[in-house]
């Protein structure tokens, strides 16, 4: 039987898994519940065959990796998967996990738990019928992705560097597209200090932050080249204490994206020499967290050329796209490891309330990545 017809008739156990991961709501900031859901995820795959390492950690949930065909010879294929969610507990309290117009609402549903699940349908289906391919088959479980991977990144970093393929299970991007291309992120906080005065009495003697500030805003702004695809956006500002004061501190958000590396580090550079436009003013340029592009070099090109050559052999056609926002995929691919994103569910409202998978998405996506552990072929 055809991979694509299976996988609809094992649509039933799809939704039901789906449901169950789903059921364990898992915001990052909170270690218990997203332990709870790696946990219930790993033995889910243990009872799928597979042998887990567990990574425990501080401050997040703890990671896991399942391992199947752990003998085998060749690099493993290795499917990249956070079980956190931006959604806090008690979402579902108000808004049930439910079945409507051929679509599955509820929180974390589309990103990512429909691809933790894919992975492990995919997994059982091939079992079941006797195809699971004889190569190291991994599923890497995170816990940190949606607040930045900082805890996450280098357990990702270890074991990405064994494997000779990336499967990212992010949601798709419209119309089941890859995601070939993630912008890199920048994060930088700036410090303003001036000083404090009476507005009334004696304004002359402060030195007024919030017009250093402004000043060191429309520097930043003009950094834009939305044509190169760089973006330097000033996000929050808080500062002042009082109407009748001038202000002493500004505290002020930068969020800068740019697709390649050469791109993301040159702004870093021009953000980050930041010199008072009001002698005396201090002006300090925090660097909080980057995370390097996706980006569509040959390797990606290589890369996509095969998966849709797997795709066209079962009668799916693939297409791909760039986008704005990182994800672990672009830890790896910037090792120079062969990674391929956005192979989770189609579907609608990431970290939105009315997040929902397209459920006649799931088969479809089934079915190409059993075609891919079937059919890769490594560098
Ligand atoms: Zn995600």
């Amino acid at each position: 039987m055809e991979y694509q017809t299976y996988f609809e008739r094992r649509l039933p156990a799809m939704l039901d898994l789906l449901t169950k991961l789903v059921m364990l709501e898992s915001p990052s900031d909170n270690k218990r519940l997203v332990d709870r859901v790696v946990e219930f995820a790993a033995d889910e795959a243990s009872k799928r065959g597979a042998a887990i390492i567990h990574f425990p950690m501080q401050d997040v949930g703890d990671l896991a990796l399942a391992k199947w065909n752990a003998e085998a010879p060749g690099k493993p294929i290795l499917f990249l998967c956070h079980l956190d969610t931006v959604h806090p507990a008690g979402t579902l309290a108000g808004r049930p996990a439910r079945l409507e117009d051929g679509r599955f609402y509820g929180a974390g549903a589309l990103d990512m738990k429909a691809g933790a699940m894919l992975a492990l349908e995919v997994i059982s289906g091939l079992h079941e019928r006797g195809e699971l391919p004889p190569r190291p088959i991994w599923l890497l479980l995170t816990s940190d992705e949606e607040i930045g991977s900082l805890a996450s990144e280098p357990v990702i970093e270890q074991v990405a560097r064994e494997a000779g393929l990336v499967l990212t299970m992010e949601p798709a991007a419209p119309g089941e597209a890859l995601k070939l291309a993630r912008k890199g992120v920048g994060t930088y906080r700036i410090d303003i200090e001036g000083k404090a005065a009476h507005a009334g009495n004696e304004p002359e003697k402060g030195l007024n932050a919030i017009i250093e500030f402004a000043q060191q805003a429309l520097r930043l702004n003009a950094l834009n080249d939305l044509k190169r695809g760089t973006s330097v956006s000033v996000t929050q500002v808080t500062g002042g204490t009082a109407s009748n004061v001038i202000p002493a501190h500004v505290t002020a958000m930068v969020d800068v994206r740019a697709l390649t590396a050469q791109a993301l580090s040159e702004l870093h550079d021009a953000v980050m020499s930041a010199a008072p436009f009001i002698p005396g003013c201090h002006v300090k340029v925090t660097a909080l967290h980057r995370r390097p592009p996706m980006e569509y070099n040959a390797q990606m090109q290589r890369d996509f050329a095969q998966v849709k050559a797997i795709g066209e052999r079962l009668g799916i056609t693939v297409r791909g796209e760039s986008v704005g926002g990182g994800s672990d995929g672009s830890i790896t691919a910037a090792l120079g490891i062969p990674t391929l994103d956005g192979l989770g569910a189609d579907g609608e409202g990431m970290h939105a309330v009315h997040e929902n998978v397209l459920i006649s998405s799931l088969p479809r996506r089934a079915a190409l990545l059993a075609g891919i552990l079937r059919d890769w072929v490594m560098d």
